[in-house]
């Protein structure tokens, strides 16, 4: 029987509940192995999962995210486990290390999962082109599950028992000091939101008057976000425009944009406006559930069987409707 460990830092919250529940479902013995400055709480929250142990590994040098420690870390709690087969969620903190884990522990890791079976894995090829069911002899194997692919553990809470697992780490030559990241993304980019909002470069386009309409692109875009807490995505051509030096969405940066060089986000619904629906922005949109889109030209590319509707109107009449009927609810 696999020893099966869901190895994860204790503040990876949701993706980390998805992992433990794709985990259970395999059927081995479960283990919990858990690094931060304190595990107790993510271990509580784990605790009526049906987890044979919880391991964790504790202390201020865990508190942030930096390899030598997190590796360490992860390493000692495998190892410890003796698992056969890893699961971690795929946070950018558990990306960074998977690989050397697996190399250090003899292992094989497996990246961008998107669904796990007793047998196999499934992942995607070529920008979400392709689809493949993979599987693998060797152990341990490590399998690095994206967020969104999932629905979350909702096991009962408790308390969790944890054995300590001390490490001696070597001299530490970086020091965490703390988080830049642009503001924009922070206002916008919501990976738990039901709805994702993508903004194309007909939002910036002369309109039937013969004038652009930037700034009120930007309030009805912003106002939508704000009643709904929607996400916000953009298409290449629409965050490439502040490149070129020309009037646009103060609030968007690269970060926002979709599709085949861009993010795969994962939102129950999407709704595109003012974007043309091209087959590079469609790749991106491969694990949105429910795909609706916004367009003048009854011919653009959601037309051609990208989205499950489309509305062949003027954006800025229907999302100032839309805004309106939100904000009398
Ligand atoms: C190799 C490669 C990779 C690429 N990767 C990506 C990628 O990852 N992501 C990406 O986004 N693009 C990507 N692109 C670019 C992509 O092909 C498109 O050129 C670009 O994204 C088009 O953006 P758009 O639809 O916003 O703009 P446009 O093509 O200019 O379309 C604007 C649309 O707005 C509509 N419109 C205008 N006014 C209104 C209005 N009032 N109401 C409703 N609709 C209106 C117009 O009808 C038009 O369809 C890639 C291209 C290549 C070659």
């Amino acid at each position: 029987m696999e020893t099966i460990l869901l190895l994860t830092h204790a503040d990876a919250g949701k993706p980390a509940l998805e992992a433990l529940a794709a985990a259970k479902e395999l059927g081995g013995t479960l283990v919990i192995g858990l690094f931060g400055a304190d595990v107790q709480a993510a271990a509580n929250q784990m605790a009526g999962c049906g987890a044979t142990k919880f391991l964790g590994v504790t202390g201020a040098d865990f508190a942030q995210a930096r390899y030598v420690s997190d590796a360490a870390a992860a390493e000692a709690l495998v190892k410890v486990a003796q698992a056969t087969i890893v699961i971690v969620p795929a946070t950018s903190r558990m990306n960074r290390i998977v690989a050397g884990v697996a190399h250090r522990c003899g292992g094989r890791a497996d990246t961008h999962v998107t669904g796990i079976a007793a047998t196999s894995i499934t992942r995607w090829y070529y920008r979400q082109r392709m689809e493949a069911a993979q599987s693998r002899a060797h152990r341990p194997w490590f399998i690095a599950l994206d967020p969104g692919c999932h629905a979350p553990d909702a096991s009962a809470p408790g308390t969790a028992t944890v054995e300590s697992v001390t490490i001696t780490l070597p001299d530490l030559r970086t020091s965490v000091i703390g988080v830049k990241a642009p503001e924009a993304s922070q206002q916008t980019i919501r990976p738990d939101a039901k709805v994702l909002l993508v903004a194309g470069a007909g939002w910036t386009k002369k309109q039937p008057d013969g004038q652009s309409h930037v700034p009120e692109a930007a309030e009805l875009i912003l106002g939508f976000l704000n009643a709904t807490k929607a996400s916000l995505g953009s298409s290449k051509s629409l965050v490439d425009l502040s490149g070129e030096g020309q009037a646009v969405l103060p609030f968007m940066s690269h970060l926002n944009q979709i599709g085949q060089t861009g993010a795969t986000p994962r939102h129950l619904k999407g709704l595109s406006t003012c974007c043309h629906g091209e087959e590079p922005h469609a790749v991106g949109w491969r694990f949105i559930t429910e795909r609706r889109a916004i367009n003048l030209d009854p011919n653009c590319g959601w037309a051609r069987g990208k989205a499950d509707v489309l509305y062949v109107a003027d954006a800025f009449v229907v999302m100032r409707k839309v805004n309106s009927l939100l904000a009398e609810k």
